[in-house]
């Protein structure tokens, strides 16, 4: 069995944890942990992170641009109309911005809008879309009111240090916007399916947060939170598929059960017990 590199807990220091999940999907010898006390969801080890693996584009490895740009449209379109109306006209960067789908949408209403991006095979690609994305956060020339960075504090190894790292690029009451997976997802709390937790945790995600975890981190880094959203991010089908068939993409086979009117209320439902997928919380510095 592989050495457990990681045995204290980042978000409290506790050494008491769990084995959540043995293995992650692309590597055997990582465990999934849980702390025994603050419920922070952690790898095993993260010492495969070096700090060229997301230059190199070692997230995306095997996936064409085209097949990323259209995997992330729905998401890109999602976080575009959940911040529509507080991004309008505002001066944007976008933390970690991948493809910049999120910014090709972004930029119709923003008065400007930037990115931060360490893969360097996309660069000839941003100048395609006229977009100026920059490889570090201090090289953007002018402050931001917004900034938003979706799936990224999860990948980073010092989630603390890397929301620190924002404050000095956000203008006077700016607001940034962090996006992550749940722990509590309904997958995994509710239904415990065994074959999406094979599928789900991953070498790239380092930490996995909940609600108090995140709140405590990104206090932890010297902001207030201004508002706490839940969003569930996949369908009732594409649960119900997982439950019965433990396979991914009920949403897609199934496309013609999903009824939008169901998923609304089948969300509210999850959200009230805060087990959706996904958690946004908008927050500015103390
Ligand atoms: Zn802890």
């Amino acid at each position: 069995m592989a050495e457990r590199k990681n045995k204290t807990c980042y978000n409290c220091g506790c050494t008491d944890y769990k084995i959540m999940h043995k293995g992650v999907r692309d590597n055997a010898d990582i465990d999934v942990l849980q702390c025994k006390k603050c419920g922070l969801v952690f790898l095993s080890d993260n010492s495969h992170i070096g700090p060229d693996f997301y230059e190199n584009g070692g997230m995306i490895a095997g996936y064409s641009l085209e097949s990323w740009i259209n995997n992330t449209k729905i998401d890109d379109k999602r976080r575009f109309l959940f911040l529509k109306n507080k991004i309008k006209n505002k001066v944007l960067t976008d933390f970690g911005c991948g493809n910049a789908g999120f910014l090709n949408n972004a930029k119709n209403v923003c008065k400007k809008v930037y990115g931060v991006e360490l893969q360097k095979d996309l660069y000839e690609y941003f100048r395609s879309c006229s977009l100026d994305i920059f490889q570090n956060i201090s090289q953007i020339p002018e402050k931001s009111d917004i900034i938003t960075i979706f799936h990224v504090l999860e990948h980073t190894k010092d989630p603390v240090k890397t929301l620190e790292s924002l404050k000095p690029a956000l203008s006077e009451n700016g607001r940034i916007f962090v996006e992550v997976p749940n722990t509590k997802d309904a997958l995994i709390s509710l239904y415990k399916s065994k074959k999406f937790q094979d599928f789900v945790f991953w070498s790239c995600h380092l930490y996995i947060f909940d609600k108090k975890t995140l709140e405590q981190t990104v206090k932890k880094a010297g902001y207030k939170i201004e508002k706490f959203s839940y969003i569930q991010r996949y369908s009732l089908m594409n649960h119900l598929y997982w439950i019965l068939k433990k396979k991914p993409g009920g949403h897609k086979v199934w496309a013609k059960y999903d009824f939008k009117i169901i998923n609304i209320l089948y969300s509210f439902i999850l959200k009230l017990f805060g087990i959706t997928d996904t958690m946004i919380v908008e927050i500015s510095p103390c």
